[in-house]
């Protein structure tokens, strides 16, 4: 297919975008900004296919254009024109499914397929629970693709069922869509529809996990690897987890060897889950042996009850939801990262380990890293690092604002 022509280019959209721009889209970046655009042959819906021209009119880039999103256009294929078909798609999503087939053996069931623009189909995430699929859109230009993909997805791999899941922002503008139906999030594209939640397997645990309401796609895939390290800390420790949605933290400590696991979050339907998914984890004795309780509160609440009652861990989990989904709350993102290091560290033995998380795609890791180790230093205890990791390999880093996760462990003495 490389070096066909776009087809039928009077269809197209034609884009000129600024030299910045041009420069990022060269280096294979996969988002045009709108106030990247200098010119545009015509107004656009969500889904054309929009045409990135140089300044000397080469082709550029061919992407999905979104009038509704300040990320205009997404790119599908850089430098050399393709015919974005069925079978574009197809090779599209073979290549990120292969890339994964050596990574994953019978006991992990659970992983993201396809990662954004990292696997060259940006806004799409495409995540498997075991016989289920789970395609999630973060842009209203893959409506009109949506036969497209689940046909490409079920020739590339076989699906029980796929479950369409899509972000807030897409949610809301789809509602808000006059004339043809649109699909709902959670719908089910394809196969029988789910009368019970999914069970899948992460490194040889059983996690159960509801696809069409949970969070993003039902679970946090990408703190896999940071959970497996967590259970390689955990024996004969008592072990705090403050934003344990599921519990999957909680039952990888169990495994470890922890002596006892305390699951905090605000959602008492999620720590429900987590008790079903320890109860799902029963024939592993050390998971057996370990004490595991579940509290529904504020964190920051929970945590100063308690520090105030003297209670001890000795290893804390701080995995909060993002705290800024715009620049300018950067400082307040760091402020409460602070705020949560402080009493997290309240209660946590001398000698014990944190393991602090941040999803926050705009705070960077120096930045994260940095008022981590100050807070700290602050309240008078020193961190000794032991790892900064990011998210698991199925979540690969494309481009710079897709390395979003980021996860320090440390001694804190
Ligand atoms: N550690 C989890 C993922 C955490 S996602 C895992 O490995 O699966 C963030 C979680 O924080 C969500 O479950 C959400 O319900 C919870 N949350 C958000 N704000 C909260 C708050 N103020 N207090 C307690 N929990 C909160």
């Amino acid at each position: 297919m490389d070096g066909d022509p776009v087809s039928s280019p009077a269809a197209n959209i034609a884009i000129r975008v600024t030299g910045s721009a041009e420069r990022a889209l060269r280096e294979g970046h996969p988002w045009v900004f709108a106030d990247a655009i200098r010119k545009q042959s015509r107004s656009g819906q969500p889904g054309d296919l929009a045409v990135v021209f140089d300044r000397k009119g080469r082709f550029l880039a061919v992407g999905l254009y979104d009038p509704g999103s300040l990320i205009r256009v997404r790119v599908l294929q850089h430098l050399r024109p393709a015919t974005i078909d069925r079978a574009w798609f197809v090779q599209r999503i073979a290549r990120s499914v292969e890339a994964r087939r050596s990574w994953f053996g019978s006991d992990t069931t659970g992983y993201r397929l396809v990662h954004g623009g990292s696997d060259g189909l940006p806004g799409l995430v495409v995540d498997r629970y075991d016989g289920t699929l789970v395609v999630k859109l973060y842009s209203m230009a893959w409506l009109r693709y949506l036969d497209d993909l689940q046909t490409a997805i079920l020739q590339v791999m076989h699906a029980e069922r796929i479950v369409l899941r899509l972000s807030r922002i897409v949610a809301r503008q789809s509602a808000r869509g006059i004339g043809a139906a649109r699909p709902m999030d959670g719908s089910i594209l394809s196969g029988a529809g789910l009368d019970r939640p999914v069970v899948f397997a992460e490194n040889g645990l059983k996690f159960e996990v509801d696809p069409v309401r949970g969070h993003k796609t039902g679970f946090y895939l990408d703190q896999r690897e940071n959970r497996k390290i967590v259970e390689g800390m955990s024996n004969g420790l008592d072990v705090l987890n403050v934003f344990a949605y599921t519990g999957a933290f909680s039952v990888y400590a169990a495994r470890g060897g922890a002596r006892s696991a305390v699951s905090i979050d605000a959602s008492r339907p999620a720590l429900a889950v987590a008790e079903r998914n320890f109860a799902l984890n029963l024939d592993v004795p050390a998971v057996r042996a370990c004490a595991h309780s579940t509290a529904a509160a504020d964190a920051f609440d929970a945590l100063v009850g308690l520090a105030e009652s003297r209670k001890l861990f000795d290893l804390v989990v701080l995995d909060p939801p993002s705290f800024t989904s715009r620049r300018a709350s950067i400082a307040n993102a760091l402020a409460a990262y602070g705020h949560l290091v402080r009493l997290g560290l309240r209660v946590l033995r001398v000698g014990g380990t944190l393991v602090m998380a941040s999803c926050s795609s705009q705070v960077g890791g120096d930045q994260f890293f940095r008022t981590v180790h100050e807070t700290a230093f602050e309240v008078g205890r020193r961190l000794c690092e032991i790892a900064r990791t990011g998210h698991a390999s199925d979540h690969p880093i494309g481009f710079r604002e897709s390395e979003y996760l980021k996860c320090l462990f440390a001694r804190a003495d």
